[in-house]
């Protein structure tokens, strides 16, 4: 599974990075760094950071892909 953040939209909330701490790091206030290719045991994991993030930021799948729309 991939993921794309928008990192424009993000606003560093940092939900994910509670949510996905091996997928989503904060790196100070703001700046997030994360993995795109998700392993698969941490899917549940993002599934769920994707859900929780307040501006919906975080792509997952087919979004994250370059057949998205
Ligand atoms: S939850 Fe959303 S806004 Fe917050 S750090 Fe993660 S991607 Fe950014």
């Amino acid at each position: 599974m991939n993921i794309v953040v928008d990192l424009n939209r993000c606003q560093g909330y940092a939900q994910c990075a509670f949510l996905a701490p091996r997928v989503f790091t904060m790196h100070g206030e703001e700046a997030l760094s994360y993995a795109p290719a998700v392993p698969e045991d941490q899917q549940e994991h993002v599934l769920r950071a994707a859900a929780a993030c307040p501006v919906q930021a975080i792509l997952v799948g087919e979004e994250a892909g370059a057949d998205a729309g």
